[in-house]
């Protein structure tokens, strides 16, 4: 009789990206999440919808730890942001990570916004370089030879040396990408990044976020298009009222929706 070689835990093998338990967050009496659960393997993009004021954008904020959160748990390649439990006679609580830990972990994780928020004194090359120099300490040269790769990378090469203000909405939102992609991310988290562009102007970005999550990033989009959603999430999330009221493949929650709410909503926005 032979023995079967042992195989990988396949279990350890697919450490979840992100793992999201029991997530409730108020903003005084305002109880905006109200108990999310969420897993995202590594190289996935998960794709959330939901109506304006259901807690989308909160719940990107508490994976970034921009807000604390009330109760549950957010992890990021297995490790718990913001938070350390601590037993003591039988009891377990949680501290606060130190400011400086936070920050390191925060810098695990990329985030583009509605808002290009690129430095309007700075060049699409200086917005790039910013925080590797700054923040992680690189050598200018260095900083500058991986900016130029990464704003290649978008498209924009020949944009190296103009200030926001002389890009298009497009332009300048390619260039917060790969200002967020040069502290080289674990999970980039993008929060309605075409919904302030002319829509003209959509494609481009949505095509650059496609090219990157072929190149296997782990993302969390927030997004109203739909066609995005299809064609590249691997999970797409219906969120409202603080819940999640329905998440699987694409094609189930877009095109069979189980949920009524789901329905509406999509009724509205298709
Ligand atoms: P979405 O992104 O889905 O539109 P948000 O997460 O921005 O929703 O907001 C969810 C709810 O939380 C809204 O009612 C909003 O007004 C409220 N909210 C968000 N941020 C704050 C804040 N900093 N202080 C108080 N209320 C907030
Ligand atoms: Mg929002």
């Amino acid at each position: 009789m032979t023995t079967q070689p042992t195989t990988p835990d396949p279990a350890a093998a697919t450490a979840p990206m992100v793992q999201i338990e029991g997530l409730h967050k108020l903003f005084g009496d305002l109880h905006v999440l109200r108990g999310v659960d969420l897993t995202v393997q590594p190289g996935a993009v998960s794709v959330i919808l939901g109506p304006s004021g259901s807690g989308k954008s909160t719940l990107l904020r508490c994976i970034n730890e921009l807000e604390e959160i009330d109760a549950g748990s957010v992890e990021v390649a297995g490790e718990r942001m913001g938070y350390r439990e601590v037993t003591r006679r039988g009891r377990t609580r949680l501290h606060r990570l130190h400011p400086k830990v936070v920050a390191r972990q925060r810098s695990r994780i990329g985030m583009v916004f509605q808002r290009f928020n690129l430095f309007p004194h700075r060049t699409a090359l200086e917005n790039v370089m910013e925080a590797p120099v700054q923040v992680r300490g690189d050598s200018r040269s260095t900083a500058r030879a991986r900016a130029l790769e990464l704003l290649d990378r978008v498209g924009l090469s020949d944009r190296a040396d103009h200030y926001p203000a002389q890009l298009s909405g497009g332009q300048q939102q390619r260039v917060a990408i790969a200002r967020a992609l040069a502290m080289d991310p674990e999970l980039m988290l993008f929060d309605e990044p075409t919904s302030a562009l002319d829509p003209e102007l959509v494609g481009e970005v949505l095509g650059v976020m496609q090219d990157l999550a072929r190149s296997g990033m782990t993302m969390v989009v927030v997004t109203h298009e739909i066609g995005f959603a299809r064609e590249v999430a691997d999970q797409v999330v219906f969120m409202d009222e603080g819940v999640i009221v329905e998440q699987g493949a694409p094609e189930q929650v877009l095109v069979t929706p189980r949920e009524q709410r789901t329905q509406d909503f999509l009724a509205h926005v298709l």
